[in-house]
């Protein structure tokens, strides 16, 4: 299985590590600090050895795999030094927790609704909720209001580990299992802006992105 050294670290840009499989342009490492796609967060880039990796995936439940843009130089057993695109996946993390306050003061403001579909990269969070009628977008400029108001607070993210491996994800009052990577404090995200999409029948989109 591959040691995933972005659970211990979400700030570790760069490390060390033995490839430990190699098919073509998909390596496999003993450890990485590169976030395999998933859990609705999208796979990591960077360099490995100076080349190009172009997104990281899981092989399964316990390993992971870079893929990389050409057939690499190095070979099973040696050793690479890995560098992940930083300013990428901040802006993730940055997102990440963001959207995760954002619900918190969307259910605040329109009432429970069924989360069934969420995606995050570095240009913008999305999430898809299950509801009839379209989200009035006074309502919504509301939760950004409250969203941007707690963040700037500067409110200090927690992540615990139960026994069984779940990873519980804490702000002020928000309380979630997540496995994704995030910023320790909001105050690093800045501030966000909304925009509500229709992605189909009974659904409603709310995406979230950052004001630079
Ligand atoms: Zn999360």
């Amino acid at each position: 299985m591959t040691i995933r050294l972005f659970d211990e670290d979400h700030y570790l840009k760069k490390f060390n590590a033995t490839v430990v499989g190699k098919d073509g342009k998909y390596v496999e490492l003993n450890q990485t600090s590169f976030y395999g796609k998933g859990g609705g967060q999208t796979g990591d880039t960077g360099t490995l050895n100076g080349e190009r990796v172009v997104m990281t995936e899981y092989l399964d439940d316990e390993r992971l795999v870079h893929v990389m843009e050409n057939e690499p130089e190095f070979i099973v057993g040696d050793i690479v030094h890995g560098v992940l695109d930083w300013d990428r996946r901040f802006r993730i993390m940055r997102l990440h927790a963001a959207s995760h306050m954002m619900e918190y003061y969307l259910w605040k403001h329109f009432g429970d609704m069924k989360r069934v579909g969420s995606h995050v990269d570095e240009r913008k969070d999305r999430a898809d909720y299950l509801r009839d009628e379209r989200l009035d977008s006074e309502i919504l400029s509301k939760v950004e209001n409250d969203t941007n108001k707690f963040l700037v607070e500067g409110h200090p993210v927690t992540i615990t580990v139960d026994d069984d491996g779940i990873r519980t994800w804490r702000c002020g009052p928000v309380e979630m299992p997540c496995a994704g990577t995030h910023v320790r404090n909001t105050s690093e995200i800045g501030s966000i802006k909304l925009k509500r999409k229709n992605p189909g029948r009974g659904e409603e989109r709310v995406e979230t992105s950052l004001r630079e």
